[in-house]
């Protein structure tokens, strides 16, 4: 069996169902290659604004605002016991003009959103298998799997980190391990969370607490994203629940009262992953088949998302959507925002790491600037939520209708 669609999106995770949305609105013919990954119970994803409106554009935010808490504002403390340390830093989201930075959610419940949203409407298939070797040719790409083979003018690729597609199209990365392990978890606990995100800056990372909604048996909810060694990482995973919840306490100063772990903790070994080209022939990268970096600052599928708008807006118009000026349209729209925002999470990582007094201070001067001068905080603020220059039409506020 060999069957034509206009686009492959290889990859059902967060990027992937979120592209094939994107262009199967335009009317194109869409197949996903890929299963929907529901798993990974303990991890959420915090979205900022203009990923919400893409989403509501999907038609897909409706169903998940009930299930979200909204993060109005984003507290960071630092614990590293340096002597430039800055006093606790707070940033509110009505500062720009915003009720809220965005809203977290859990990645289970938003990738089966999307995917039951797709079967739905029946615009796209999905078949769930995974995509084997991948041929790319002058005017069609084809992949092969498990349930036949497969041609389109263009392939989409969001299969991740490892990305089958972007290795056979011979797209090169640049790849690197940071001695860190991200823990993971969501914890009920006895004191609100105030619809604040709070992130304690300690020397192997930082430990990040991000409101959930609450449910029936929970009223106070968060998720954990803690960074540490490998080494307190394995040693941490091996504790007892509540021994776990009362390290978790102690490092967060007790800020939410008790802790109680709702799921297993999850380990994601950090690592670095730097797409050399965003596309190729018949091919272009999106989320984390282009671009992986640690958890910091909630900007991985926020940026994953974007490359699926600005995808969608550069090819929908186009007589052959694979063809050389959308894929080039493309790589223009995404460069830099995707370099920027890999080199800044980057920086800011290893400058927490560093155990030298320069960086510590240049690191302490940075957040005091931030607390105290309105200007510069407020155009941090924005330019952390989005990119203030070239962000996609779909995520621009008051924009799109215009466009
Ligand atoms: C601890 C942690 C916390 C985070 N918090 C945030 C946050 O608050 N905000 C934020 O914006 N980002 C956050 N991120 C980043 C975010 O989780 C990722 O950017 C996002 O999940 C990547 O989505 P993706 O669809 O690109 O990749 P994936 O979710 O990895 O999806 C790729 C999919 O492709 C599939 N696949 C693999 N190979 C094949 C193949 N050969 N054929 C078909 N399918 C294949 C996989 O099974 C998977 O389903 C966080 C990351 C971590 C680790």
């Amino acid at each position: 069996m060999n069957m034509h669609t206009d686009i492959i999106v290889a990859g059902a995770g967060a990027a992937g169902l979120a592209s094939a949305l994107a262009i199967g609105q335009s009317g194109r013919s869409v197949r996903v290659i890929g299963k929907p990954d529901v798993g990974g119970a303990s991890r959420t994803v915090a979205l900022f604004d203009g990923s919400i409106r893409f989403l509501e554009a999907l038609g897909v935010w409706e169903r998940l605002a009930p299930r979200s808490a909204p993060l109005r504002a984003m507290r960071i403390v630092d614990v590293t016991n340096s002597l430039f340390r800055a006093p606790p830093t707070v940033f509110r989201a009505h500062e720009i003009g915003l009720d809220a930075f965005g809203w977290n959610i859990e990645n289970s419940l938003l990738v089966a959103a999307m995917a039951d949203l797709l079967t739905e409407r029946g615009q796209v298939a999905i078949t769930q298998t995974l995509g084997k070797t991948y041929d790319f040719q002058p005017d069609r790409v084809s992949v092969e799997t498990d349930s036949g083979s497969f041609t389109a003018q263009l392939a989409v690729a969001a299969d991740g980190r490892l990305s089958v597609a972007r290795r056979d199209a011979g797209i090169l990365t640049q790849n690197w391990d940071y001695p860190q392990v991200a823990l993971t978890a969501i914890l009920a606990h006895t004191r609100p969370h105030g619809e604040i995100s709070t992130e304690f800056h300690t020397r192997q990372g930082p430990c990040t607490f991000v409101p959930l909604p609450g449910i029936a048996d929970a009223p106070h909810r968060s998720s954990l994203v803690w960074m540490m060694s490998r080494s307190e990482a394995r040693r941490r995973q091996a504790l007892k629940p509540d021994a776990f919840a009362k390290e978790t306490s102690e490092i967060s100063h007790n800020l939410l009262g008790g802790l109680t772990l709702l799921t297993p903790v999850g380990a994601v070994p950090m690592e670095g992953v730097s797409a050399r080209a965003l596309t190729a022939q018949r091919l272009a990268l999106v989320g984390e088949a282009a671009h992986v970096f640690p958890p910091i600052g909630a900007q991985g599928l926020n940026l994953g998302l974007r490359d699926a708008a600005h995808l969608a807006q550069a090819i929908c118009g186009a007589d052959d959507p694979g063809g050389a000026g959308p894929l080039d349209a493309y790589s223009r729209l995404r460069g830099a925002d995707v370099a920027s925002r890999s080199f800044g999470v980057d920086t800011l990582n290893r400058a927490l790491l560093s155990p030298f007094a320069p960086v510590d201070a240049l690191r302490g001067l940075g957040l005091y600037a931030l607390r105290e001068f309105g200007p510069l905080r407020r155009f941090a603020m924005r330019e952390g939520v989005m990119p203030q220059r070239g962000a996609p039409l779909v995520m621009r506020q008051g924009e799109a209708e215009n466009a």
